[in-house]
């Protein structure tokens, strides 16, 4: 049983349930009652780790959160904390000038919000499978203009990419 988040008490009781089922909480101490605040599951760095790698494949991010069981809000959060701190970790990681090979994919739309469809839009070097560069907005030729944008320069002035969906840029459907 939770202490009373009041004063503390450990003279807390069950208390039927709110509205969504949860169950509803009251200190015999004090009187107050109180649904025990939601707990923070702990994701292990084992499960980041494989989503970091399905986050490269093209899985909807709702088959990602089923199948690590995580919650498709975290998931997202995760995903927008990632991509904040990209353009930082590809500045940090020196590239040797050369032939850089790059593959670009569009990804999944994003999930609940279907009336704003977003697109992720990745840039990963073949070799060393890093995030080199992402844009998140629509389909279109000015979101692919965005993605090479968002490469660190060296890429754009090595970089071999990939035409995969380079296409799709051109033929919007
Ligand atoms: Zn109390």
């Amino acid at each position: 049983m939770p202490n009373c988040p009041n004063c503390n008490s450990k003279d807390v009781v069950k208390n039927g349930f709110i509205h969504n089922g949860n169950q509803n909480h009251k200190c015999k101490a004090c009187g107050r009652q109180f649904v025990e605040a939601p707990r923070q599951k702990l994701i292990s760095e084992e499960t980041k780790a494989l989503i970091d790698k399905l986050l490269l494949e093209k899985i909807p991010l709702a088959g990602i959160a089923r199948v690590c069981d995580v919650s498709e809000t975290w998931l997202q959060n995760y995903v927008n904390r990632k991509y904040e701190a990209i353009p930082q970790q590809v500045n940090v990681s020196a590239k040797k000038k050369g032939r850089l090979t790059i593959q670009c994919d569009e990804m999944w739309s994003f999930v609940g919000n279907k009336g704003n469809k977003q697109w992720i839009w990745l840039a990963i070097d073949v070799d060393t499978r890093e995030i080199v560069g992402v844009h998140i907005g629509d389909r279109s030729a000015q979101g692919a203009q965005k993605l090479w944008n968002s490469l660190p320069s060296v890429y754009r002035q090595c970089a071999v990419a990939y035409t995969d969906f380079w296409n799709a840029y051109s033929n919007p459907k």
